[in-house]
């Protein structure tokens, strides 16, 4: 690449995070290619190869010229990352994902690195899984090892039959089963690490779901304290330098007052960081193309208090959402129920101002037909 020519990077996947990838790209003058299997998001922004994951020609052609290749997606065939990764440098690693990709190996990897998470098995037998309710105690959760998302591929699990259920219907790649953990609240942690090994953390949020997918982050984290941060940045520390890790990636927790256990990592920018682009010195995807690119990272400050609703089903109409303070991004996905096609992020200098700001955009949102209700806040 000449001195002056504009980066390019590769991305696998063309959802809204894609999307918004190409968006902080523009901003900074970095240009995206993307593969992707079908018309998604990110479509019209960018330069788009239409191909299936194991077209090697399409591989070549997203490689060709590219200055470093990344995912927006993890659910990508690790085969795919892995020829990707012998035709441009890969950010993070393809080891990286070969790890999340399985349930088990991740859960593996906390236990071995001594960080919290919920106690669980990887059953090899119906036997397996009935030793396992009687050790871990039921009630279980059963997720999918492999390939699941939003709280798909998972099941609570509440009695033997419920466990003998969820083993004769488990799919190719097999279950795990985990305790069915409470917690004050669910939180989670996004960093970035850089190329020289400069890790930066945004705030620790809470996050509220609804039937399985996130609904609405709070940033930061209404009970944020400086103990809080530092116990979630320690975990994150650890996992992104045992990893060496280059990139932005996002850790999911169950928080009980003062203790923290990890549910799991997403490798990549993370929908519970999505208020960065609007409520913080630099956003997630900004910084993403930082880290990958081998540039100084951005500053990862909170710009006031934030909250970002996930718009499920359809985008709520424009006129209803144009309120101060209210962010609107519209992913331009076709609606169907229970598909994230959006988001709003409402910020303010305090709290309390974005509290009354969110008052007053649910009241709007709740008057709306067709769009799924919003959770409590
Ligand atoms: P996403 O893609 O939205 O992050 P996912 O399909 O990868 O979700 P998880 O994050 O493992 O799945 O679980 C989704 C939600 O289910 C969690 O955010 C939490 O609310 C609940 N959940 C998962 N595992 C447990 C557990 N062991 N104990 C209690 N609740 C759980
Ligand atoms: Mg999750």
């Amino acid at each position: 690449m000449s001195a002056d020519a504009r980066p390019l990077v590769a991305i696998l996947g063309g959802g809204q995070l894609g999307r918004m990838l190409v968006l902080a790209g523009r901003r900074i003058g970095v240009d995206c290619r993307l593969l992707v299997p079908e018309a998604e998001a990110a479509m019209g922004m960018a330069q788009v190869v239409n191909a299936a994951w194991d077209d090697d020609d399409a591989l070549r052609r997203l490689a060709d010229g590219a200055t470093v290749a990344t995912w927006e997606v993890e659910h990508v065939p690790l085969g795919t990352v892995e020829r990707l990764e012998r035709l441009v440098p890969m950010h993070p690693a393809a080891a990286v994902l070969a790890t999340v990709q399985d349930r088990a190996r991740q859960k593996h990897l906390y236990d071995t690195l001594g960080l919290a998470t919920a106690p669980w098995t990887a059953p090899t037998d119906l036997d397996s899984c009935r030793e396992a309710a009687a050790r871990l105690g039921l009630p279980l959760v059963a997720k999918a090892r492999r390939g699941g998302y939003d709280g798909r591929g998972q099941r609570i699990l509440r009695s033997q039959a419920d466990v003998s259920e969820a083993w004769s219907q488990r799919g190719p790649d097999g279950i795990i089963l985990e305790r069915l953990m409470s917690f004050t609240d669910e939180c989670s942690i996004v960093s970035v690490r850089g190329k020289d090994g400069c890790i930066r953390h945004w705030p620790v949020v809470e996050n509220r779901h609804r039937d399985g997918i996130l609904a609405t982050t709070l940033a930061p984290h209404p009970a944020w304290s400086p103990g809080l941060q530092a116990r979630a940045e320690a975990i994150a520390c650890t996992l992104l330098r045992h990893l060496d890790y280059v990139g932005v990636l996002a850790v999911e927790m169950f928080r009980n007052g003062e203790t923290l256990v990890i549910n799991e990592v997403a490798p990549r920018v993370h929908n519970s960081g999505h208020w960065t682009i609007d409520g913080a010195a630099c956003s997630q995807f900004e910084n993403h193309l930082r880290a990958i690119l081998g540039r100084p990272l951005g500053e990862t400050a909170a710009r006031g208090h934030a909250a970002m609703l996930n718009c499920l089903g359809t985008m709520p109409d424009a006129l209803l959402t144009d309120e101060r303070g209210v962010h609107r991004h519209d992913y331009r996905k076709l609606p169907r129920p229970g598909r994230k096609v959006g988001h709003l992020t409402v910020v303010g200098a305090s709290a309390a101002e974005r509290d009354a700001r969110l008052a007053v955009l649910r009241q709007r949102l709740a008057a709306m037909p067709g769009q799924d209700p919003p959770a409590k806040a």
